[in-house]
């Protein structure tokens, strides 16, 4: 099995006998089959769940009637999806041909079907909670042309530093300020100096800003002291969410020399609730990044042929604001950007390869940012940093209103989905943040 093996499950002319999965709009027909932990109201108990359509297939009462793979039962009966992460490729690849088969049109007839039917949950009645407890969290910065943007208005002299194209650069981030989407964001307050400023000040953030990622989901870990090499890291790779990584620009801009982002980032991180597996994620893999002539090639341990060739990810990955003034109007949210994974300098495994290169062991459930996705063209420019030149160029909203940065009672939705001629569409749904007011 390696990242582009395909089966029976992406086949794109099947569809499944619940009608909303078959809807053309839809970001989970049968052929993604995203994982997350959910509740409802009459119970409120988490457990694993399965989108389809606009419903959840709820894995607990699936594994009580008997009907998953007995190496993935008991995984599927808890309450958060790190059993399941560290179970396996193997494992996953038999659940989700079981899922398949069991929401299939073609494949499960009655009376298993109104066994099924009682399965599930109503999307719109149920509350989806973060899908993993999440030990720790690490942001990357994959993206050279978000690297040369940001760099060029924090250090215009030498806007890309010496060792980006050698290293995929990252910082720990903080995984206590994780939230799922939905969850409000507060203005964050903190010290920043304007440069004419002869001390720093404290208080309120006036640079708020949101940066379009990618977060990756570790499955099986690794013993520390043992890296995973490059050629085993997709086995390591359970799936990906959307995730917003809230930064305060002029928090950091004084705080991150010498040792990098602190308290500029980690007051909150949004991710979207359903894992959009890395199989389900095979028939849009593309080659890796292809580096302009006379940039050094990866060294040694970061190099692969089966990851050059197809260790990209032909994701569209969009970002959309909706301010308070067009909330209150019924105005639709505008779209500020939409990029494409396949435009990051390092690949997601080149990213878990070299995060264990040192003996640094990952665990199952731990969660691993790409960095900002911006691509080359302005209008692929992942975070309002890049996109109003540190609040120096503001954008002209559709309704008049302008942006430097996010304001109070601002909406950020981040979506992300996957297209390709001969296959079936897949979405990973939305990752949405409101700002509240600093406390
Ligand atoms: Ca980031």
């Amino acid at each position: 099995m390696t990242p582009t093996s395909l089966n029976f499950t992406h086949q794109p002319d099947r569809c499944s006998w619940i009608e909303s999965a078959g809807q053309s709009s839809t970001d989970f027909p049968l052929q993604n089959l995203p994982f997350g932990v959910f509740l409802t109201a009459e119970d409120p108990t988490p457990r694993i769940g399965v989108a389809i359509g606009d419903q959840i297939l709820d894995l607990l009462a699936l594994a009580q009637l008997d009907l998953l793979p007995a190496a993935a039962r008991t995984a599927c009966r808890q309450t958060s999806l790190n059993e399941l992460l560290a179970a396996g490729p193997a494992v996953w690849t038999d659940l989700r041909a079981r899922l398949s088969e069991l929401l299939g049109a073609d494949t499960c007839a009655e009376p298993l079907r109104t066994q099924i039917q009682r399965c599930l949950v109503p999307q719109n009645s149920a509350t989806l909670l973060l899908p993993a407890a999440i030990g720790d969290y690490t942001d990357f910065y994959a993206s050279i042309f978000h690297a040369t943007n940001a760099g060029k208005l924090f250090r215009p002299d030498q806007p890309l530093l010496p060792n980006y194209k050698w290293v995929p650069i990252g910082y720990h981030g903080r995984s206590s300020s994780i939230t799922v989407s939905g969850a409000p964001v507060r203005r964050p307050a903190g010290q920043s100096k304007s440069p004419a400023a002869p001390a720093p000040v404290f208080g309120p953030c006036r640079q708020l800003d949101y940066e379009l990622e990618l977060g990756a989901l570790v499955g099986p870990g690794n013993p520390p002291g043992t890296p995973v090499p490059l050629a085993s890291a997709p086995g390591h790779l359970f799936g990906v969410v959307l995730l917003n990584d809230w930064s305060a620009r002029d928090l950091q801009a004084w705080e991150y020399q010498p040792l990098g982002p602190f308290l500029a980032k980690n007051f909150a991180t949004t991710i979207s609730p359903w894992v959009v597996t890395m199989e389900a994620l095979a028939p849009f893999r593309v080659p890796a990044f292809v580096r302009p002539a006379g940039d050094p090639a990866p060294l040694p341990y970061l190099t692969d042929d089966a990851d050059a060739a197809h260790g990209g990810l032909d994701l569209t990955l969009e970002v959309w604001l909706h301010t308070e003034k067009m909330q209150a109007a019924g105005a639709a949210p505008h779209r500020l950007s939409s990029g494409s994974f396949a435009s990051m300098y390092w690949t997601l495994a080149q990213m878990l390869a070299h995060h264990t290169s040192n003996g640094c062991n990952l665990r199952p459930g731990d969660l691993l940012g790409s960095g900002t996705v911006s691509g080359p063209t302005p209008d692929s420019r992942g975070c309002l940093l890049e996109l109003t030149s540190r609040g120096t160029e503001p954008l002209r909203l559709p309704n008049g209103e302008e942006r430097r940065f996010l304001e109070d009672g601002d909406e950020v939705i981040l979506r992300g989905y996957a297209e390709r001629s001969g296959t079936r569409r897949i979405g990973l749904g939305v990752c949405r943040g409101r700002v509240l007011p600093a406390g």
